[in-house]
């Protein structure tokens, strides 16, 4: 047994075998997970939200278990919808995943997201996706075609293991893009060309000339790096479980023989918006921006995206929103400033039950129940050694308020001055093209982040942080 708890056996549930499995790692005592990570085009939605949260709870709960835990969640800066917005905006790609990332960082700090180990960008990677890429066809796993390489997927017996569906049927499942220079339909793009018209920022070098890698390739070139051809586990929403994570496994078990890539693969469920699919057209599209923007507490968002277990869909309405807040408010209630603080800096002990709950594929609603009977006690009972228990345990789930928390230095820095610097000379840009709305926009999501600006004679501009 290699859990540092020897009774606490962790069960999961594996889509590759489609059962719940007992979670064995490859190495004692470590944990390593790779969680695919936003792609930074637009603010985080409440699907994205979802997947962090989740991962977030897995995260902090190998964290009591094993001695050692390498989590990875990569954020894709390069993509064709990242190109595609930064073009509609006119700006620079850079300054658009600039921006974006900052936002995603303030969302999910407010959801009281805890850092993971590593959070490697695609544009830092690329000689690790061209030695992968090369690799592939070396092996004759990939081929060139119309200045793109593609994977070849018939080079790939087991190909389809992880949707356990055949080729033929992912075939007419028809979620590929068609081309007429593919082998077969269900090739992938590994590397593609660059167009004439294409931002600087998005074009790398490489042995195949200009261009930039396919999404896929990332995740797997990314996941070697930071945790060697086999790890533990792979997450994700569920939408990436075909093609992104089919494709994944058939790259990285290609380039490196014997590799069984990741041992166990979890997947959340979808979100719904009051029973419709979420999506722009629908005008149902919810930010966490838009909820924080609201004065509903991070926190309280947090609560209600892990109310449904993780696999099942979410469906968000008002309801579920109120009743988390409601929740929140009376886990809260008994608690003061001081008497959190004092707890907080005495003990870290959370109690034994939480981790057996979440041990059970991540159980959380058993967590919430253990959480309101431990209240229930508190109440009739004010027993200090329980209170202190009581208070480690909301934080431990990361559903104690900001207010309350004191030198929690897990979790994101403060917004950095070269963000701010980098608004400002955006703001001024767009001034200067007469563009008052699109220069308003980022006063405005300054003034979110507690930032001022203000306009002084000459074109200078001050700023100044709201005192909390
Ligand atoms: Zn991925």
């Amino acid at each position: 047994m290699n859990f540092i708890n020897p009774k606490l056996e962790i069960k999961l549930f594996d889509t590759l075998t489609n059962k719940i499995q007992i979670l064995k790692t490859i190495e004692k005592n470590v944990l390593k997970m790779y969680v695919c990570g936003p792609t930074v085009y637009d603010r985080p939605h409440l699907g994205n939200a979802r997947s962090i949260v989740v991962y977030d709870l897995f995260y902090r709960f190998f964290l009591q278990v094993f001695e050692k835990v390498i989590f990875v969640r990569n954020i894709t800066d390069v993509d064709d919808k990242i190109n595609n917005s930064a073009k509609e905006q006119n700006i620079s790609i850079q300054q658009l995943t600039s921006r974006i990332i900052e936002y995603f960082y303030h969302d999910i700090n407010a959801l009281r997201v805890l850092k993971p180990s590593f959070e490697p960008k695609v544009t830092e990677n690329i000689p690790e996706i061209i030695d992968l890429i090369q690799k592939l066809l070396d092996k004759n796993r990939a081929y060139i075609a119309n200045n793109h390489i593609l994977f070849d997927v018939s080079s790939c017996a087991d190909y389809g293991k992880l949707s356990n569906r055949k080729i033929d049927e992912l075939i007419s499942g028809a979620r590929v893009e068609i081309a007429d220079y593919k082998k077969t339909p269900l090739d992938f793009v590994l590397w593609k060309p660059s167009d004439v018209d294409d931002d600087p920022s998005s074009i790398f070098d490489s042995p195949w000339g200009k261009g930039r890698p396919g999404w896929h390739i990332e995740c797997s070139a990314m996941s070697l790096k930071f945790l060697g051809e086999n790890f533990d586990i792979h997450g994700g929403g569920a939408d990436l479980q075909f093609p992104h994570h089919e494709n994944e496994i058939a790259q990285s078990c290609s380039a490196n023989h014997g590799s069984n890539y990741a041992s166990y693969w979890v997947h959340n469920g979808f979100l719904t918006v009051e029973g419709q699919k979420m999506s722009k057209s629908l005008k149902n599209f919810v930010t966490v921006f838009d909820l924080l923007n609201r004065g509903i507490k991070g926190t309280a968002i947090r609560l209600m995206l892990l109310s449904s277990h993780y696999r099942k869909p979410f469906d968000f309405n008002q309801k579920i929103l109120e009743d988390s807040q409601k929740t929140l408010e009376k886990f809260h209630e008994i608690l003061s400033v001081n008497e959190v603080k004092i707890a907080l800096k005495n003990s870290q002990n959370i109690s034994p039950e939480i981790l057996e709950f979440l041990a059970d594929d991540l159980n959380f609603s058993k967590v919430i129940a253990f959480m309101h009977n431990q209240l229930k006690t508190l109440k009739a009972h004010k027993n200090s050694e329980l209170f202190t228990k009581y208070i480690c345990n909301l934080s431990f789930l990361g559903i104690l308020d900001e207010s309350m928390i004191i030198n929690d230095s897990a979790t994101y820095d403060e917004l950095d001055l070269n963000f701010i610097n980098e608004q400002i000379t955006l703001r001024q840009k767009f001034k200067a093209e007469k563009k008052y709305a699109e220069a308003d926009e980022i006063r405005k999501n300054l003034l979110n982040f507690g930032v001022i600006i203000e306009d002084k004679p000459n074109n200078q501009i001050a700023f100044n942080f709201i005192k909390k």
